[in-house]
C-alpha cells in the first residue's frame, strides 16, 4: 500500500486530515477546533510522506516527527499519526487499540472536558452552583475539572485579584501573569471550599490552574487546599500553550505539597516527559495525542510514566469526535496509572450529523465505551460533510 495524497480541510474550525492511499482506504484524524491555522503546516507534509507504505507507521513518523513542536505545532506531525493508525487498523481490519498492544479495559473513565457552562461572577456561590449543574448531567461524571486563577476569568473578574499587568480578555496562558494578592488566594481557596463542599466526597474535583503562578504562590495553593483532597492541580507554573516544560520547579512544588500536581497538555514527543517522570516532578500528567506526537507517542510517554509512579490523565477537550474515537483508542491500551481522559463534544454540533459508530448516549455512567470496529471505530461521512466544506476544500472528499 502506498500514500498518495495528504488532504486537509476545515470542519466546522477543526482541521480534519485526510491520507488517501492506492488501495481504497483513507485514514482521517482531527485536530483542536482551536487550531484552523495549522492547516498549512499540515499540508507541509504531504511531500514528506507520499508514496510511503502507511501501514509501516514508525517509517513515516521517522521522516516527520522533527517538524514538530510544542503545542499547537505538534498537531500537524500528531494528527497525521492518527490518520496512519486509522489506516492500518482499516487494511488488518482491526480496531486501532489491537495493534497498540490490545485493550486492557472495555470502558474508558472520562470527565466533564468539553461539556461546560459560563461561570458568571467566579465567586464561591457560583462555582458550587456550577458543580451542581454538572453532576445532574446525564454523563454522570465521576471527575470533573473547573477553571480557576490565571485559567479563568477570575483573574479579571475578582478586583485585586494580582499585582500583575492586566493584559489577556479572556483567555488563559502566559499572557497574563503576577504575584497573587492575599485577597487572590483566599479567593480561590474560598471556592475551592464550596465546589467540595457542593460535591461531597463521591465525585472528584480537579482543577485548571494556569499557568502564570509565582512559585510560592502556586505552593501556598496547593497546601492551602490539601484538606479538600482535590485529584490534581492542572498547569500552575508552565502548561497551556508555554512552550517549556520546567520540571524542576514543578519537583519542588510537587514534593512540598500532599495536593496532586498536574501539568503536560503543550508537550511535545517523549523526550520532553523525561525529566518529568523520571523525577517525579509531578504526580499526573496529560499530554494530548493531537498534540504530543499522535497515539503511540502517547502510549509510550504513559508506559515509562507507569514505571516511576506517575499517573496519566490525558488531555482532549476540543479535540472532537474523531479526537474523541482517537483517544478512546489508546486510553484502552495504558497501564493502570490511567485516571480519565478529558471528553471532547461535537463541536459545531452538527458534527454528530457527519460521524457514525458512537454509542447514543456516549456517556453512560462517567464511561465510554471502547470502539471496537477496524481503525479509529468511527466514520466521517463524506455524503453528509461535504455540505460543511469550505469551497477551497471542495475537493477533500474527492
Ligand atoms: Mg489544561
Amino acid at each position: 500500500m502506498k500514500i498518495v495524497d495528504l488532504k486537509c480541510a476545515l470542519l466546522g474550525s477543526h482541521p480534519v486530515v485526510r491520507v488517501v492511499t492506492d488501495e481504497g482506504i483513507d485514514g482521517y484524524a482531527q485536530a483542536e477546533f482551536w487550531k484552523p491555522f495549522i492547516k498549512p503546516q499540515i499540508l507541509g507534509l504531504r511531500e514528506a510522506i507520499l508514496g510511503q507504505d502507511p501501514t509501516d507507521i514508525e517509517r513515516v513518523m521517522l521522516r516527520i516527527r522533527h517538524r514538530g513542536a510544542f503545542k499547537p505545532y505538534g498537531s500537524a506531525v500528531s494528527v497525521i499519526e492518527t490518520a496512519l493508525w486509522d489506516i492500518a487498523g482499516k487494511a488488518a481490519g482491526l480496531p486501532i487499540h489491537k495493534l497498540l498492544g490490545g485493550k486492557v479495559r472495555d470502558k474508558i473513565r472520562v470527565y466533564n472536558g468539553g461539556i461546560r457552562f459560563p461561570l458568571g461572577a467566579h465567586g464561591p456561590d457560583d462555582y458550587a452552583a456550577d458543580v451542581r449543574r454538572m453532576m445532574a448531567l446525564p454523563e454522570g461524571f465521576t471527575i470533573l475539572k473547573q477553571p480557576i486563577g490565571f485559567h479563568s476569568a477570575m483573574k479579571t473578574v475578582v478586583p485585586g485579584f494580582h499585582l500583575g499587568e492586566p493584559r489577556s480578555q479572556g483567555m488563559h496562558g502566559l499572557l497574563e501573569r503576577g504575584k497573587l494578592t492575599e485577597r487572590g488566594l483566599a479567593h480561590m481557596v474560598e471556592c475551592v471550599a464550596a465546589m467540595r463542599e457542593a460535591m461531597g466526597p463521591d465525585v472528584a474535583l480537579a482543577l485548571d490552574c494556569g499557568p502564570g503562578f509565582a512559585f510560592k504562590d502556586a505552593l501556598a495553593f496547593a497546601r492551602a487546599v490539601e484538606p479538600h483532597k482535590v485529584l490534581w492541580l492542572e498547569d500552575l507554573l508552565t502548561g497551556d500553550y508555554s512552550p517549556n516544560v520546567d520540571a524542576a520547579a514543578y519537583r519542588e512544588l510537587t514534593h512540598a505539597t500532599d495536593t496532586p500536581i498536574h501539568t503536560g497538555e503543550q508537550i511535545y514527543l517523549r523526550h520532553n516527559f523525561k525529566e518529568l517522570i523520571a523525577t517525579r516532578a509531578v504526580d499526573v500528567i496529560g499530554p494530548d495525542p493531537c498534540d504530543v506526537g499522535g497515539l503511540a507517542e502517547l502510549k509510550w510517554i504513559a508506559e515509562f510514566a507507569d514505571l516511576f509512579g506517575v499517573l496519566m490523565a490525558p488531555h482532549g477537550t476540543a479535540n472532537g469526535l474523531l479526537g474523541l474515537a482517537a483517544l478512546i483508542q489508546v486510553s484502552a491500551t495504558l497501564p493502570d496509572n490511567f485516571i480519565a481522559f478529558e471528553y471532547p463534544i461535537a463541536e459545531p454540533a452538527w458534527w454528530s450529523d457527519i460521524v457514525t459508530g458512537l454509542p447514543d448516549p456516549i456517556v453512560r455512567d462517567g464511561f465510554v465505551d471502547v470502539l471496537d470496529k477496524p481503525g479509529l471505530g468511527v466514520t466521517l461521512l463524506p455524503e453528509a460533510a461535504r455540505r460543511y466544506l469550505l469551497e477551497e476544500d471542495a475537493d477533500f472528499f474527492d
